[in-house]
């Protein structure tokens, strides 16, 4: 029997299954999708098994066997492997990273350097036998010491050189002691008067017969060493037994069972549509304003399909989002939840999948990756938040989780919703034409009114002499709401953390030596930092230009806008969440339930704050600058901000108290704006659509983003420049090609940038013509060191 097999050799020219003969004792074993180690040129690597078959069109004597089976189930279903196959044209991406990404991070390979003894311990030099008296190997970094020797063994071949494959993160152990099942087998045991702990051990294994109890629980409870317990494990009063068991990622809340509310009139109007459509591969597009009850009828429908028997995956944009909704869902269905997202350490996700695996839960919440649970039997996926971009990976594979959920409700014959206050245009137009059924909700569900927004002209107040970041208005609304003690969220509409150190005289700001962008400045560690590649430098005191003192910061971080905000309202307790404050694991959640339980008045955040917030006492909210991402020089500009504006203003007033919002702005006119004031949805969407046929970008073109890097700027521009020649010449006359040019950031990593872009509406050789553009760049731009990658309908094109 013959396996076909991918191998994890991305950079590979080659990208297609290779044979390997299964070994005679393998074959009763062996199934698709399972992991293999596998000879590869002069090196081991680890493989996925694609197919089993009989034969080959190698001379099957000189097929290589495959090594060594790493698994006994496998880990990729069918289903999986053949939407690999899928992703891989879709996206235009290597198998094996997508065969990658559909499993946790945990099962993906470690290889390890390593000798092997290669003749009798005797014929190497002495000083290197200590090494290999115990195994017949060393790790290479075990022997740093003594290179020099082993490299003479190398060449002399009593000694040869070997890569191990090991799995990133293994199954936890627990030592698990069962006590003897009969009193009078613990009776007969003998133990000394003298040996206290042994005495108190057995006494409280008497009142245990026949349990089986973690050893470190039972060291606590009766408070004896593990080596009291190997006493009596030895003397036959139990015996030792090492279990697998699962990592228990605990959440901060209690979880309390809740039951399926009443639904609105609104909300029993989609909830039925969705239920007539259960066993039908259909996609709603539920656009309901935020406070809807959009997540009510998520979790009814999803009860429904449990009820059928069947399995359910919902998916939620960002970890910040997570905990929240993770506490809903487990409230209504208890242990049936697996939770993944980014928050949990590599070993935690892993066993949450393995519970997927083993059908021992129904539901999965997790972020973009959760869309591969490989459950058997899904009768319902859902996106919430359709629109954000973290929905669509950027890097290879870059699938958008949109597309999958959709190709895998297809093969389940099962229906998708995604659900958004703010629907992304692609997906708003799909529904216009009736591909996708519209569904919407138009109140919220406690029929709280929608908070009043007012919008701030910035320019008005520099006029009127305030420098500062806050509007007199909005100042005067905070001390309002502290004086009431309601809750208040501060909004800084900035990507991640943006202060950078100019100087004065000279103008100089700080730059990245590797990379076109400036540096960032870091508080609470006192660095500058790249955020493109890592690179980090004390802060300056003087100018490195021109020696000059008056060097300072700039730009609004959130540690800014707190130092600020401590002047303004000096009594106030706020809490700050951003990329710092959040990089420690359950940080988001920690912050999250302080200001939940009143700990603090402001919350004070960049965008991670703008989704999931649902606190009855937040009645104020403030933007403290609309503007940042309406200048983006991107085509969704004016639609991120739309999308951001009313994200943030559904934070208030969603209980009884009535919420009040404050858009600060210096281009309050634009209609991004004006039309986020009272969730205007449809004239939004009306708008911005006669912008995109204008400009033509999504969704009137298809969009696709070739980038080109090198480490010689004539080189990527080269070969930028070699692909729009052969693109035009390839591609029909309707379709645009944009470029080649410099991208946004012409330089990262010492590696110049150039990309460019191609619009088409109607284009059947697309597919064919990137590929005959990657086999260009795999057998010969790559060798000469360059990187290509293809992005197809590119979340952005900065
Ligand atoms: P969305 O997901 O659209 O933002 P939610 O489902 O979170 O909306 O609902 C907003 C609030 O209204 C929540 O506090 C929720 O418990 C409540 N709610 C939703 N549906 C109902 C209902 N049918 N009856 C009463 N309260 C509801
Ligand atoms: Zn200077
Ligand atoms: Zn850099």
């Amino acid at each position: 029997m013959i396996a076909e097999v991918i191998v994890d050799v991305a950079a590979h020219p080659i990208d297609r299954p290779f044979d390997y003969a299964i070994p005679a004792h393998l074959q009763v074993l062996i199934e698709p999708g399972m992991r293999v180690k596998v000879p590869f040129g002069n090196r081991k690597v680890l493989g996925f098994i694609t197919a089993i078959k009989e034969t080959t069109e190698f001379d099957p004597a000189r097929l290589k066997p495959i090594h060594e089976l790493m698994d006994v189930v496998p880990v990729l279903n069918k289903e999986l492997l053949e939407m690999a196959r899928w992703m891989k044209e879709k996206t235009v991406c290597f198998e094996i990273d997508a065969l990658q990404v559909m499993i946790p991070s945990a099962l993906r390979a470690k290889y390890e350097k390593r000798f092997v003894l290669n003749a009798p311990l005797e014929e190497i030099a002495e000083p290197l036998r200590i090494y290999f008296e115990k195994r017949p190997f060393v790790r290479s970094q075990d022997a740093v010491e003594v290179y020099g020797l082993l490299k003479k063994e190398l060449n002399r071949g009593t000694i040869v050189a070997d890569t191990d494959i090991s799995q990133q993160t293994a199954v936890k152990k627990v030592r698990m002691i069962h006590i003897a099942d009969s009193l009078e087998k613990l009776d007969s045991i003998e133990i000394r008067a003298n040996a206290k702990q042994q005495v108190k051990l057995m006494e409280y294994m008497k009142n245990r017969v026949g349990q089986a109890i973690e050893s470190s629980h039972m060291q606590k409870e009766a408070g004896v060493s593990l080596p009291t317990i190997y006493g009596l494990v030895e003397k036959g009063a139990a015996f030792i037994k090492n279990e697998e068991s699962y990592r228990d990622p605990q959440l901060l809340t209690e979880i309390e069972k809740t039951h399926s509310l009443l639904l609105t009139e609104a909300q029993q109007v989609a909830f039925d549509a969705v239920e007539r459509s259960l066993n039908t591969p259909k996609t709603f597009l539920l656009h309901g304003i935020t406070g809807s009850g959009k997540t009510e009828i998520y979790l009814q429908t999803i009860d429904q399909v449990l009820k059928e028997g069947k399995e359910a995956i919902m998916l939620v944009p960002e970890i910040s989002l997570t905990p929240q909704m993770t506490i809903r869902f487990k409230e209504r269905f208890g242990d049936l939840v697996a939770v993944l997202h980014s928050g949990l350490s590599a070993g935690e996700k892993y066993d949450e999948w393995r519970k997927i695996q083993r059908a021992e839960v129904k539901v999965v919440v997790g972020a973009r990756s959760a869309i591969f649970a490989p459950f058997e039997n899904l009768g319902l996926i859902i996106l919430d938040e359709e629109h954000e971009s973290s929905y669509k990976q950027d890097d290879s594979p870059r699938y958008h989780a949109r597309d999958v959920a959709i190709w895998r409700s297809e093969q389940h014959n099962c229906p998708v919703i995604l659900g958004s206050a703010t629907p992304s245009l692609e997906s708003y137009a799909r529904a216009q034409k009736g591909v996708y059924e519209l569904l919407v909700l138009e109140k919220r569900a406690k029929n709280q009114p929608l908070p009043d927004v007012q919008i701030v002209d910035m320019r008005e107040e520099l006029r009127n002499g305030n420098r500062s970041m806050f509007s007199v208005p909005l100042a005067e609304a905070i001390r309002d709401r502290l004086e009431k003690k309601e809750q208040v969220v501060l909004f800084l509409n900035k990507r991640g953390y943006s202060s950078f150190v100019l100087c004065r005289d000279c103008g100089t700001v700080m730059q990245c030596p590797n990379c076109d962008i400036s540096l960032t400045y870091h508080r609470s560690s006192e660095l500058m930092k790249c955020h493109y590649c890592g690179y980090d430098e004390p802060v300056p005191h003087i100018c490195p230009e021109c020696e000059s003192e008056h060097i300072r910061f700039f730009g609004t971080g959130t540690q800014k806008v707190e130092e600020e905000l401590a002047k303004l309202v000096p009594e106030a307790r706020v809490l700050r969440m951003d990329v710092d404050s959040t990089r420690n694991k359950g940080a988001h959640e920690k912050i999250l339930s302080a200001f939940g339980q009143g700990k603090a008045d402001i919350l004070l955040g960049t965008q991670m704050i703008a989704k999931g917030l649902d606190f009855p006492n937040i009645t104020l909210v403030g933007v403290l600058s609309a503007d940042t991402t309406l200048h983006l020089p991107d085509f969704r500009a004016a639609e991120k901000t739309y999308q951001l504006l009313t994200q943030v203003s559904g934070r208030a007033g969603r209980d009884i108290l009535p919420g009040e919002v404050y858009v600060q702005s210096y281009t309050p006119e634009h209609y991004a704006i004006t039309l986020a004031k009272d969730q205007l949805y449809e004239p939004f969407y009306e708008q911005e659509m006669a912008m995109r046929r204008a400009s033509g970008y999504p969704p009137y073109y298809y969009v696709v983003n070739i980038q080109f890097t090198h480490e010689d700027l004539m080189t990527a521009s080269g070969y930028a420049d070699q692909t729009v020649r052969y693109l035009q010449s390839q591609l029909s006359q309707s379709t645009i090609i944009i470029g080649p040019s410099a991208s946004l950031i012409a330089r990262v990593n010492n590696r110049y940038r150039y990309q460019c872009l191609i619009k088409y509406k109607k284009e059947p050789k697309l597919s064919d013509v990137l590929q005959q553009l990657i086999k260009i760049y795999r057998s010969e731009w790559l060798k000469k060191g360059a990187t290509l990658s293809i992005d197809m309908n590119p979340t952005s094109v900065m």
